[in-house]
């Protein structure tokens, strides 16, 4: 499932492509035939993102909602011939200008709803890491819960009332390079380590926006932080990681067996021996 960084680079491209013009809007599939008529023509105002939702605001205050669940893509096609692109597989939503075509495919959410719709939803998600400048993105919002739950670190983190954005690949590695233990109830987790996490969190999912990778390993974070810095081109060929997907391998740090177990819903992967800390 697409994490916070990949929904909030989608929200700055479409606003890049759209704000300002008023794209034919259209249902190829059909399933969204009748949402697609409420905007079609109408100018677009700009699109944001909160956690893995995508709002594009239309002027008369209409907004596209999206989540792209498991399985969905929002693809934005800039070449000069995109007013002609033919359709491809199951579309359930197309923006169309003559510069560009964007397809939405298989997603969770596709509705046009009002922005107190807008509200209500934003008001069940936790703070996103990616919207600091946002009153509503704020870490304490985060430990009230945190430390009033029974449940595993590892699952609440990947509950999006507690935090927006994150899933199962920053849970992982986020837990793993601050050495915190994943089974550690919400109430055993200190204040300090909480907020450990979220200036992690902080400082991680830019480089994710910036290079559409989940960096995580110290080195590959500082080049590219260091990249953004100087305002160079970031360009990172693989991705590496230090548990995530690592099951059975030897730990980057420690050499003990890399284990991997369901946690909510997810392979949570973690190394027993450099996790200990609550
Ligand atoms: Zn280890």
């Amino acid at each position: 499932m697409p994490e916070g960084h990949t929904l909030f680079a989608l929200a700055r491209d479409l606003d890049t492509a759209f704000a300002g013009t008023s794209p034919t809007v259209t249902s190829p599939q059909g399933k969204f035939a009748h949402g697609a008529s409420l905007i079609s023509g109408t100018e677009v105002e700009g699109a944001t993102s909160w956690g893995k939702h995508l709002f594009v605001d239309f002027v008369g205050d209409r907004v596209l909602w999206v989540h792209l669940g498991l399985i969905g893509t929002f693809t934005i096609d800039t070449s000069s011939y995109a007013g002609e692109l033919p359709v491809v597989g199951q579309v359930r939503c197309r923006f169309a200008t003559e510069d560009h075509v964007a397809d939405l495919r298989g997603p969770m959410v596709c509705d046009v709803v009002t922005p107190e719709k807008v509200d209500e939803v934003l008001g069940r998600l936790g703070p996103d890491p990616l919207r600091l400048t946002d009153v509503r993105s704020d870490p304490d919002l985060a430990w009230t819960r945190i430390h009033r739950s029974r449940k595993p670190i590892a699952e609440l983190l990947m509950d999006q009332a507690v935090l927006a954005g994150v899933g199962n690949v920053y849970r992982s590695e986020v837990l793993f390079r601050l050495r915190v233990n994943p089974f550690r109830p919400g109430t055993a987790i200190k204040r300090s380590t909480w907020q450990a996490i979220w200036d992690d969190l902080v400082a991680l999912l830019p480089l994710g926006v910036a290079t559409s990778k989940i960096v995580t390993i110290h080195d590959q974070v500082d080049e590219v932080a260091r990249a953004l810095e100087e305002g160079g081109d970031v360009r990172l060929d693989s991705r590496d990681s230090y548990v995530y997907k690592r099951a059975g391998e030897p730990c980057l740090v420690c050499g003990s067996r890399i284990r991997t177990e369901v946690v909510a819903g997810r392979n949570l992967f973690w190394c027993g021996n450099c996790q200990r800390r609550s």
